[in-house]
């Protein structure tokens, strides 16, 4: 038995825990050469917490801002990027998802329901 229990100090909270032989053999069959060095509590909580802020894109949902974050082309499952608007109908100030050239007019969701609606 090449692998026999270790008593290790968690960095993070300062803890003793024990890393087993099983641990250690299961370790090596992935092929980690680290030993742990959180205890189990903590690793779990780093884990939660990364899942939690790496997944989806929840940046850059402040406004028009050009900050150029890169690559922002509306293709990614985050939300829409919206530019803002006056409506060409009432006036009112809008949100809308492409960006208004001026050649068109834009209308406000209101406005372009009713025209859709109603024709011309
Ligand atoms: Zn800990
Ligand atoms: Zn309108």
């Amino acid at each position: 038995m090449p692998y026999e229990d270790k008593t290790i100090v968690c960095v993070d909270c300062g803890a003793e825990f024990t890393f087993t032989a099983d641990e250690q053999q299961r370790f090596a069959e992935r092929g980690f050469t680290n030993e742990p060095k959180r205890c189990k509590t903590c690793r779990e909580n780093r884990k939660a917490q990364q899942g939690d802020s790496g997944g989806r894109g929840g940046r850059g949902s402040s406004s028009v801002g050009r900050s150029g974050g890169g690559g922002g082309r509306g293709y990614s499952a985050g939300p829409r990027q919206m530019f803002p608007a006056t409506c060409a109908t009432c006036g009112q100030p809008t949100e809308v998802p492409f960006k208004p050239s001026g050649n068109r007019p834009v209308y406000c969701r209101d406005c372009f329901q009713a025209q859709k609606a109603g024709g011309r």
